[in-house]
């Protein structure tokens, strides 16, 4: 990129830094004390440097890290500037001047990257994306749906069959409790805004995981509570909150949510999706989902 290319895109005091090799006053970073989990990058091209957890309180005035992203993103070369011989670092891959590296580092790797918060752009672990999802079924799905879509992090919810041994089963057949499927939420979500963990406490809200083939008014297999997991991480989760909920006696009878694998899921008809928004006039919506959503609120504000 041209000079005049970076004078467009970039600070005057980050052009000075990044482009012209200065340095920043001391102590005047605004990533000298941040301690937010995050990835930082370089301010010129974006280019990912180091996380939080290479960060560290060197006392020196610039923000320190003892160790780089691997994959040489960060080039050093030996600055004899103002009568010194230090090592200067780059970004490998738009040569913007980052600081110097230093070998008095305090932990294991004995090194100190000492770094201009103007070199860099912090990126929060929040807003990185890490999408996971899990399929679970608390009765009728246009209600567990509604409760889903309220919460921070979920991506997107659909609802559908899983669990039974008919391919493309269509919703009546579903009600027959012919088809062996269980009516549930396919959610996505980003696993580092929303935990799973978080996710199953909703679940277990909202639902009574103590009726066998049953929620309510809703008889049939296809309304028993289910955990579908993706992974072994999930399936333990799921198992240990159970077991947790059963030893605290949180509910008065036993638990009897199913914990199985993942296998395939039937996205329900498009009227199925997004229900309860778009029917707010039906009395079985009233009656079931708003005593859910207000139990869910409850557990949230608490
Ligand atoms: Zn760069």
């Amino acid at each position: 990129m041209k000079n005049e290319d970076w004078k467009s895109k970039l600070s005057p005091e980050q052009y000075y830094v990044l482009r012209e090799k200065g340095t920043e006053r001391a102590f005047t970073g605004a990533l000298l004390m941040n301690k937010e989990k995050g990835v930082y990058k370089c301010a010129g091209c974006g280019n990912e440097l180091f996380t939080d957890e290479m960060k560290f309180d060197s006392h020196c005035g610039w923000p320190s890290f003892d160790r780089e992203i691997a994959g040489g993103k960060i080039k050093k070369t030996i600055d004899k500037s103002h009568g010194m011989i230090r090592t200067e670092i780059t970004c490998a891959n738009c040569d913007g001047h980052l600081g110097h590296i230093f070998d008095d580092g305090p932990t294991q790797t004995g090194e100190r990257y000492c770094v201009n918060s103007l070199s860099l752009l912090f990126q929060p672990a929040e807003t990185q994306l890490n999408i996971e999802e899990i399929t679970i079924g608390g009765g009728c799905f246009w209600c567990v749906e509604a409760v889903y879509l309220n919460l921070k992090g979920v991506i997107k919810v659909e609802s559908g069959y899983s669990g039974g041994f008919v391919k493309n089963p269509a919703y009546r057949e579903v009600c027959n409790g012919t088809t062996g499927h269980a009516e549930v939420v396919k959610i996505t979500y980003n696993a580092n805004e929303i935990s799973l963990h978080k996710i199953l406490e909703v679940f277990f809200t909202v639902h009574d995981p103590t009726t066998l083939n049953r929620q309510g008014n809703d008889i049939g297999t296809q309304y028993r509570s289910v955990i579908y997991f993706q992974h072994p991480e999930q399936e333990q989760l799921a198992l240990s909150i159970i077991k947790k909920l059963e030893e605290e006696k949180v509910f008065s009878s036993s638990i009897v949510t199913e914990v199985k694998a993942f296998d395939v899921f039937y996205k329900a008809e498009d009227y199925h999706q997004n229900y309860y928004n778009l029917n707010k006039s039906q009395p079985y919506c009233q009656l079931v989902i708003v005593p859910k959503l207000e139990k869910f609120k409850k557990v949230f504000q608490a």
